[in-house]
C-alpha cells in the first residue's frame, strides 16, 4: 500500500520513531527532525520496562493523601524543584481532579485497554526492525520492604491488577531468593509478573530503530524546531520553523517529549504536560547475576540488568528539564541500590532526564482540534517505551483514515478542557 503524502515528525525518541516505521509499513515518506541524536532525550535512561503490568493511574486518592508526607520526606522518591513551581499550577489542579473516582476509573479502563494492544505492536516493531536480541522476556520482580507494605498491597493495587488480568504471581521471600539469588534479603517477598518484557539497551533500540528507518528510505535531520505553522486549510499542509529553513509538511507528528508544551504554545495550545524528571546510575554488575528487572517499590527504584552494567532508575522530581541535578537524589537511590545488592558496587555513570507527565497519567494521542494536520503523541510519563508501538500504531491509523485499533477519546487532548 502506499499512500502519497510528506509526513514530520518531531522527535526522534521511542514514540517519534515507532510512529515514523510503523507509517512507512504502510508505504507513507516520513522525516523525523531531532536536535539531539536518535533516543537522546528520556529513551535515553530508561528502566527499559515493557511494564504490561501498569495499567492503574497513579492520579489516585491514595496518592493524593500520601502526597504531603512525601513532599516532606528528603529521601521520597517525590520532590518539586521551588523554580518549577509555577508550571505546576494548570497540572496540580487537574491531577487533584484525576484522582477522583470517577476519573481514576476512566482512566485504568483507557489504560487495560491500550496495554491489552501493546504486545502485538511491539512484535510486529522487533521484528519490523529485527531487534529481538535486545528484548529479553525474564518476567519482573516488585519487591516489598515489609509484611505490612506487601499486605497493603495485596489488599489493594495488586488486587485491582489481578482482576484487570494481569498475570501474576505473590511470592515469599525464599520464592524470590531462589529467583533471584543475588539480591538480599531486604524484603518481605513480591510479585513476580511473568509477561514483563525488557531491553538490554534503552539507546540502542532506538538507534536500531532508526537505522531501519534509515535504510528503507527516510530522512533524518539533526535541527531544533522553532516553531510549527498549521496552513488554515488542511490540504495545504503544515510549515515547521527551523533555525535557516522552512519546511512543508502534509501532515505533522508531535512527539517531542516533555518539550511538546513549549512547541505547541507556537500554534496557541496549551497542553498541562510537566517534566517530571528520573534518575539512573549505572553500576558495575561484574561478580553479580540479576536476571531481570527488580523493583523496590517502596522505595519506586529498579535494577535492570542492561548491556552496560545494572542500571538503577527512578525518582519524580518535578523540575525543569534544564534545571542543575540534585546530587542528593542519586546519592539516596544508591543507598537503596546498595540495600538491594548487599554491598556498594562502583558507580561507572549517572544520567538524569524527563519523563513527559500528564496530570491523569494518560498519554496525549490525536489530532489537533480544528487542525487535524497536525497529530500529537506525548506525554508518556512513565510508560514511553511500554506504549511507544502501539502509540505509532493508533496515530497511524487516525492519520490515514483507518478504523483505530481502539477509541482515542481518553487521549484527546480536548480533555484538558
Ligand atoms: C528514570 C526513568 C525510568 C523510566 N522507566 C521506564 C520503563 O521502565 N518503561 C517505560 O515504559 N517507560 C519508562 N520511562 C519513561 C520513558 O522513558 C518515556 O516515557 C519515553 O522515553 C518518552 O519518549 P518520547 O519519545 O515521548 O520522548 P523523548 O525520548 O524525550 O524524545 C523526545 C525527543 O524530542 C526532541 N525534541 C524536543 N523538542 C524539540 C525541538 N524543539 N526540536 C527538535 N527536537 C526536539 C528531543 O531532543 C528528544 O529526542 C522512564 C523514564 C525515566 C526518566
Amino acid at each position: 500500500m502506499s499512500h502519497d503524502m510528506h509526513v514530520g515528525i518531531i522527535g526522534a525518541g521511542v514514540v517519534g520513531l515507532s510512529t515514523a516505521l510503523w507509517l512507512q509499513r504502510q508505504g507513507v515518506k516520513v522525516t523525523i527532525i531531532d536536535r539531539q541524536a536518535p533516543g537522546n532525550g528520556a529513551s535515553f535512561g530508561n528502566a527499559g520496562l515493557f511494564a504490561d503490568y501498569a495499567r492503574l493511574p497513579f492520579a489516585n486518592m491514595d496518592a493524593l493523601k500520601s502526597l504531603p508526607n512525601m513532599l516532606l520526606d528528603k529521601k521520597s522518591p517525590l520532590s518539586l524543584q521551588a523554580g518549577y513551581m509555577l508550571n505546576l499550577i494548570p497540572y496540580g489542579w487537574r491531577f487533584v481532579r484525576a484522582c477522583m473516582d470517577k476519573n481514576y476509573q476512566h482512566g485504568r479502563a483507557a489504560l487495560t485497554e491500550i496495554q491489552n494492544l501493546t504486545v502485538a505492536a511491539d512484535n510486529a516493531l522487533f521484528d519490523q526492525t529485527a531487534t529481538r536480541d535486545l528484548i529479553k522476556a525474564e518476567g519482573c520482580l516488585g519487591l516489598f520492604s515489609t509484611t505490612e507494605s506487601y499486605q497493603a498491597a495485596r489488599d489493594g493495587s495488586l488486587a485491582e491488577r489481578a482482576r484487570q488480568g494481569v498475570a501474576m504471581e505473590l511470592l515469599s521471600a525464599t520464592e524470590v531468593k531462589a529467583l533471584e539469588p543475588d539480591i538480599a534479603d531486604f524484603h518481605a517477598g513480591g510479585v513476580f509478573y511473568p509477561n514483563t518484557r525488557f531491553t538490554l539497551s534503552p539507546v540502542q533500540l532506538c538507534q536500531r530503530y532508526s537505522e531501519e528507518f534509515l535504510r528503507v528510505g527516510g530522512e533524518l535531520l539533526c535541527e531544533d524546531v522553532i516553531a510549527i505553522q498549521p496552513a488554515a486549510e488542511m490540504s495545504q499542509g503544515v510549515d515547521v520553523q527551523l533555525h535557516n529553513e522552512t519546511r512543508k509538511f502534509d501532515r505533522l507528528v508531535v512527539a517531542a517529549g516533555a518539550a511538546s508544551t513549549s512547541l505547541l504554545k507556537t500554534i496557541g495550545l496549551k497542553v498541562p504536560v510537566v517534566s517530571e524528571r528520573g534518575y539512573h546510575l549505572t553500576l558495575n554488575g561484574e561478580g553479580r547475576t540479576i536476571n531481570r528487572p527488580v523493583g523496590w517499590l517502596d522505595k519506586a527504584i529498579f535494577i535492570t540488568p542492561m548491556q552496560d552494567g545494572l542500571r538503577v532508575a527512578g525518582t519524580a522530581e518535578f523540575a525543569a528539564e534544564d534545571a542543575p541535578r540534585n546530587e542528593e537524589k542519586v546519592n539516596v537511590m544508591l543507598e537503596h541500590a546498595s540495600e538491594m545488592l548487599g554491598a556498594e558496587p562502583e558507580v561507572k555513570s549517572s544520567w538524569v532526564g524527563s519523563r513527559p507527565s500528564t496530570p491523569d497519567s494518560l498519554p496525549v494521542i490525536g489530532q489537533v482540534p480544528g487542525c487535524p494536520q497536525v497529530s500529537l503523541a506525548f506525554g508518556h510519563g512513565h510508560l514511553g517505551v511500554t506504549l511507544g508501538a502501539i502509540t505509532g500504531q493508533l496515530i497511524g491509523e487516525q492519520m490515514l483514515g483507518l478504523k483505530t485499533a481502539m477509541d482515542l477519546t481518553p487521549f484527546a487532548v480536548t480533555r484538558f478542557g
